[in-house]
């Protein structure tokens, strides 16, 4: 702790550190009865193709409803249950819903469906995954191919055998995503020889597309390099009408975004997947 100034704000300080860590333990004993109590739930957000409007997938995103605390986003805990290690058995279960809802989905009339899973690097490393990602897809009948896995920049840096282990999941027929893309390190160097499908360019540079030439010419850039190497693309955080022209102007043909759809809840998805 440090000591600033008088007496007072000494005390102040401290105490707002004391509510801190106890905010922290607060929640993170919450946090590992929200699985058995069936707290979590998924919200789906469309991906379009923006060419024809149409939905190709969905994105799940996990939310957290707590009877005291209400709803609780992910920014808030994800970090929490990663460092506890809990992203573990609640990533499980995540995966598992997914790929269940996205099965329903795919029997309801949508069989080229696919589900993207965000993927946290902790995950990655628990040397059972592969067993996991497989005995999920068994357990819910769904095919590999409906199903891409959203990791981020840092886990080229932070997981060793990450190469592996991408190729081994790219041998079952997944495909992989790397999320927030451009905001890391290394981006150009990785992409060439990487088992990789798909460059999720960040919200960042779509925020300000149309009013900042330089992010328009970053996402330029990021579309030709992904389509000379062969890799899909894809932008993330489109509120307006106007980034998604500029987008199509720019040759990236897949979106996802406020614009289009907020995330949805189970049923107000379904409802918008039958006026497709
Ligand atoms: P992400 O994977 O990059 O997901 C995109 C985030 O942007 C989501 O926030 C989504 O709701 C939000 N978003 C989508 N469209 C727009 C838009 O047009 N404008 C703006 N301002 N935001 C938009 P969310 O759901 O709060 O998730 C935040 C992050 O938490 C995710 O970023 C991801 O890193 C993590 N996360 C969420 N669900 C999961 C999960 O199931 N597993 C893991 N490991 N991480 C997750
Ligand atoms: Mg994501
Ligand atoms: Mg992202
Ligand atoms: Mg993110």
């Amino acid at each position: 702790i440090v000591k600033s100034g008088t007496k007072n704000n000494y005390q102040v300080f401290d105490q707002t550190i004391e509510n801190q860590s106890l905010e922290r333990r607060l929640l993170e004993s919450a946090l590992r009865s929200a699985l058995k109590e069936e707290q979590f739930f998924l919200e789906f957000q469309p991906k379009i193709n923006i060419e024809t409007n149409k939905i190709i997938g969905a994105e799940s995103l996990v939310r957290w409803h707590h009877h005291d605390l209400g709803t609780i986003p992910p920014g808030k805990f994800i970090s929490l249950a990663e460092e506890t290690g809990l992203i573990v058995p609640m990533g499980e279960w995540i995966l598992r819903e997914s790929c269940r809802q996205v099965k329903a989905w795919q029997n309801e009339g949508f069989p080229d469906f696919v589900v993207s899973v965000n993927v946290s690097v902790r995950q990655l490393e628990d040397p059972d995954f592969i067993e996991k990602v497989k005995r999920i897809l068994e357990e819910t009948s769904l095919s590999p191919m409906s199903l891409e896995l959203e990791v981020t920049e840092s886990i080229f840096a932070d997981v060793r055998n990450t190469v592996s282990i991408l190729e081994e999941i790219q041998k079952l027929g997944i495909q992989v995503s790397v999320d927030d893309f451009g905001t890391g390190y290394s981006s150009l160097s990785y992409i060439k020889n990487l088992p990789i499908n798909t460059l999720k360019i960040d919200q960042s540079f779509v925020r300000d597309l149309h009013t900042n030439e330089e992010s328009n010419a970053i996402i330029m850039a990021i579309v030709n390099i992904a389509n000379s190497v062969g890799l899909n693309v894809i932008a993330e955080g489109v509120e307006m009408e106007e980034q998604a022209n500029l987008l199509v102007k720019n040759g990236c043909k897949l979106a996802q975004g406020y614009f289009y759809s907020k995330p949805l809840k189970k049923d107000d998805f379904e409802k918008i997947l039958q006026v497709q």
